[in-house]
């Protein structure tokens, strides 16, 4: 059905921010500093969570004390779920790496909460392991209070509050081991995942959220940075180049979704959108996912990072504390990186699917555009979404009702589009890029 033009209001998105489902702001209000910060100081109290303190672990020192506890966390916010939510270990045995002294046994913490659409899963994920100065080091002191107690303590506590919440989508929290070796289990988890053909939308990783002053000086608490990698693993560049996909990944039309959706539940919070994989000489879980074929995942990390707190020795040398301590963390700051995990994974979760087999009708020279989609569950209508090509940010929305096919008085030479779904809430889907077809 080709809506005609008339029937069709175009909103101006710079003038309109999303409005607030009141059942998301009660989660996204139920986030707990001190809740937290609680959390932090205790996983900081195992002494350290080095992936080589494996075998000297007990139930109150080493990696996988902290493991057991993730366990029992998960367990007690688990009674919450109306039996939705189970709690399974991903462990394997990693052989010994040109960089590692010997195979270690690594044990990623997996809690799922099962939604009613078994097509659509959704992980926001974090690492529970951590390093001093030497990161085969199973014996030192390694807090790892920002990196990444903070990211541990954030999925836990959106799980307790999201976990008594009926989803449509299923939603993993993940604490994955072993990723300041390698990445390694996420990338065993992610294979796992591929393997089985998991419908994974969205990947939202933490890692370092909650230091608000940087070792510069730099402090911005109410701006979190979000970091999405441009081309996909495995896609064609000349079909990029053609299309002009380079910015309109997975990854990116994700943190575009949750840099519009954050300030409507987190006043005065903002994501800085930086359009790059990752920081230079770091790396992050969301990586596994890419590498294994689920491409949009994205990292949140805060937006000024102080290094002498960061994978050092517990030390003070020059006058300067040395060490990833829970001091330095603003569990404000925290609170706030949370909460804006909270208010985009319900929507994600909760809201309707995206529209699948997006197109961009291009069968001829024109002055306007034509989209073409299939319907998406939960959606009761959609919308064209379109910006400049140098704009990082979609600028304009027009409804195209529950229609299937729509067009807009807009060169598609000249802007970006795409589709998303709307439902009967008015939360709305992740835009999807489309593919262009000439019938
Ligand atoms: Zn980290």
């Amino acid at each position: 059905m080709r809506l005609p033009l008339a029937c069709l209001a175009i909103l101006s998105l710079s003038a309109a921010a999303p409005a607030t489902y009141p059942p998301i702001a009660s989660m996204v209000s139920a986030v707990d500093a001190t809740r937290l910060q609680r959390t932090d100081e205790t996983l900081v109290a195992f002494g350290t969570r080095n992936d080589f303190s494996e075998t000297s672990s007990t139930a109150t020192h080493g990696v996988f004390g902290a493991r057991d506890w993730i366990v029992a966390q998960f367990h007690t916010i688990a009674a919450s779920s109306g039996g939705r939510m189970s709690v399974t270990l991903d462990t394997y045995v990693q052989p010994k790496t040109p960089r590692t002294p010997r195979a270690v046994t690594e044990s990623s913490v997996i809690a799922t909460l099962r939604g009613d659409d078994s097509s659509r899963l959704y992980i926001m994920s974090s690492h529970y392991d951590d390093c001093d100065g030497h990161c085969t080091d199973g014996a030192g002191v390694a807090p790892g209070a920002d990196d990444n107690g903070s990211g541990v303590a954030a999925v836990l506590e959106a799980a307790r509050v999201m976990a008594a919440t009926p989803f449509r989508g299923t939603i993993v929290f993940a604490c994955f081991d072993g990723e300041e070796l390698g990445l390694w289990g996420s990338d065993h988890y992610a294979r796992e995942l591929a393997k089985a053909g998991a419908p994974v939308l969205a990947v939202l990783n933490n890692d370092i959220i909650a230091n608000s002053t940087g070792g510069d000086g730099s402090h911005e608490p109410d701006v979190i940075r979000v970091f999405s990698q441009a081309i996909p693993a495995g896609a064609r560049i000349d079909r990029t180049n053609l299309v002009g996909s380079e910015n309109d990944s997975p990854s990116r039309e994700l943190s575009r979704f949750v840099a519009e959706t954050v300030p409507a539940y987190v006043p005065d919070f903002t994501v800085r959108q930086i359009f790059r994989a990752d920081r230079f000489l770091r790396g992050g879980d969301q990586e596994s996912f890419q590498d294994a074929g689920f491409a949009a995942a994205i990292r949140f990390v805060e937006a000024h990072e102080n290094f002498a707190h960061q994978h050092q020795d517990v030390r003070i040398a020059g006058g300067i504390q040395y060490g990833d301590l829970p001091q330095f963390n603003d569990w404000q700051y925290l609170a706030r990186a949370t909460a804006a995990n909270v208010a985009a994974l319900a929507t994600l979760a909760l809201g309707p699917a995206p529209p699948s087999q997006v197109t961009l009708v291009t069968d001829k020279l024109g002055y306007d555009s034509t989209l073409r989609w299939k319907p998406a569950s939960g959606a009761v209508s959609y919308e064209i979404v379109w910006r400049a090509t140098g704009a990082p940010q979609w600028e304009h929305a027009q409804d195209a009702g529950n229609a299937t096919e729509a067009t807009v008085k807009v060169s598609k030479d000249d802007f970006v589009l795409g589709v998303r779904s709307v439902d009967a809430n008015g939360l709305r889907s992740p835009a999807v890029y489309p593919t262009a077809a000439r019938t």
